[in-house]
């Protein structure tokens, strides 16, 4: 899905960074602080800003399904502030109704096999 939008936002069209490249620098840098998977608590806000969500359309807590045609790549301002409600409530455009913004980005997935060399170069992670 986030290959299918081309790592941009569907609702603001910001670019997006992937989520392999984040896992990637958080194993390169080794502070456990840059985790990206967990709780939000468990996650630096630098994360947050950066990382992808997939955001339901249809909410899922009315009804959306989590299925491919219900889910577009988000960035985490537009799948905070869209929260539960629907397009119709926050006057927003449909995002179906427009193709992705395209630019050349890819998410910085070129990264991820230098991150990992990086990472396994360095050795164990520090706390
Ligand atoms: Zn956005």
């Amino acid at each position: 899905m986030f290959e299918r939008d081309h790592y941009h936002c569907r609702y603001c069209g910001v670019p997006i960074v992937a989520k392999e490249p984040l896992r990637a620098f958080e194993r390169a840098v080794g502070i456990s602080v840059f985790r990206v998977l967990g709780t939000n608590a468990q996650q630096h806000g630098v994360i947050h800003a950066f990382k992808v969500v997939a955001d339901h359309v249809v909410p899922h807590k009315l009804g959306g399904r989590t299925l491919p045609e219900n889910l577009v790549t988000s960035c985490p301002g537009c799948n905070y502030g869209k929260e539960n409600f629907t397009l119709e409530q926050l006057g927003l455009d449909n995002p179906w109704d427009r193709p992705p913004t395209t630019s050349g980005w890819d998410g910085l997935t070129p990264l991820v096999a230098g991150l990992n060399a990086h990472a396994e170069a360095r050795g164990p992670a520090m706390a």
